[in-house]
């Protein structure tokens, strides 16, 4: 671990206790936000400061279950999630660890969220959060003839009700989500991508760009080796090139061209620390090896807990909130 790495983790260490203490104070007050923490309100705390004015933040948080939940906090201060984890085992992503996150930031509203592709440990934190909060929009990338189960049928209804826009985004769509951010969609292409297997939904993930300045982050969901493939041939490396990358699919993924195609300075993988019944069981030494390889720092929820990803358009910087395990 170099110096900078250990300082940085340290400071992290300071800004969990300050969340903490600051979670404590908002569970009693009326906080901006629709409110989070009533009776059933469970806040874990988790690492939570303002954003410096004008910066990008991703947070890719760790979660309870097995899952994915990336909140963004744009530049002029919007909050959206991408992917909201899981409900599983009676733990729940929404209700422990991004409805907290919410009512922390002090957000009026959510002004967006999008879903990867309709897998339960991408989705369903996003009952809770409009349920609880105002949001704007509701975004995936599904064509509107999709075979979809009927928990996300009903999700899609729940995020209507609740007086969200909702949005089928495809590739080469540009989204509005901040003047001073290029958000453009990557994936999927609206003739669909070429695989035999049959559970294709991860190869199907929307796949998003953010730009902020130099700073490039690429959000690929679950793709794998098909939706890898795909991208590839889509995109020129130029468009692919990334300083931030959100591993694809837990980390369960070794397309070695892909990675050197994206050459990211970061990567996150948001993972459990090992699973008994998937192959390999430890996805985070899988990313270490594969995105090592190409001089990546490789940062596990797992190992590092919650990761936060602070751009201020030239430069990124990367904090976990704990030591790494
Ligand atoms: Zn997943």
């Amino acid at each position: 671990m170099t110096a900078a790495r250990t300082a940085r983790r340290a400071l992290a260490g300071a800004l969990l206790a300050a969340f903490a203490a600051f979670a404590a104070c908002e569970k009693t007050g009326d906080g901006a936000a629709r409110h989070a923490a009533g009776d059933d309100g469970g806040a874990a705390p988790s690492a939570f400061v303002p954003k410096p004015a004008g910066a990008l933040r991703l947070t890719i948080f760790e979660l309870p279950v097995h899952g994915l939940a990336i909140a963004v906090e744009t530049p002029a201060g919007a909050l959206r999630f991408v992917d909201t984890g899981a409900k599983a085992d009676e733990r729940s992503s929404g209700k422990e660890v991004l409805g907290p996150f919410v009512t922390a930031s002090g957000a009026r509203e959510i002004a967006g969220i999008t879903i990867s592709h309709p897998d339960r440990d991408h989705f369903e934190g996003a009952r809770y959060l409009l349920k609880r909060f105002a949001v704007r929009e509701f975004a995936d990338g599904l064509a509107a003839d999709a075979k979809l189960a009927d928990d996300y049928v009903e999700l899609r209804e729940q995020a209507r009700s609740a007086g969200a826009t909702v949005r089928m985004l495809r590739a080469g769509d540009v989204l509005d989500w901040d003047p001073a951010l290029e958000v453009t969609v990557l994936a999927p292409p609206t003739a669909g991508i070429a695989t035999r297997r049959k559970d294709h939904e991860n190869d199907h993930s929307l796949v998003l760009r953010v730009r902020h300045g130099t700073q490039v982050f690429l959000l690929p969901g679950d793709i794998e080796r098909a939706g890898a493939a795909s991208l590839l041939a889509a995109h020129p490396t130029a468009t692919l090139r990334a300083d931030v990358l959100v591993a694809p699919h837990h980390g369960f993924f070794d397309d070695a061209k892909f990675a050197a195609t994206v050459a990211p300075k970061h990567v996150v993988v948001s993972c459990q620390a090992e699973y008994a019944d998937k192959e390999p069981r430890e996805p985070g030494r899988l990313a270490e090896q594969l995105f090592g390889a190409v001089a990546a720092q490789v940062w596990v929820t797992a190992w590092d807990g919650t990761v936060t990803i602070t751009s201020d358009g030239a430069n990124s910087t990367v904090t976990a909130s704990r030591p790494r395990r």
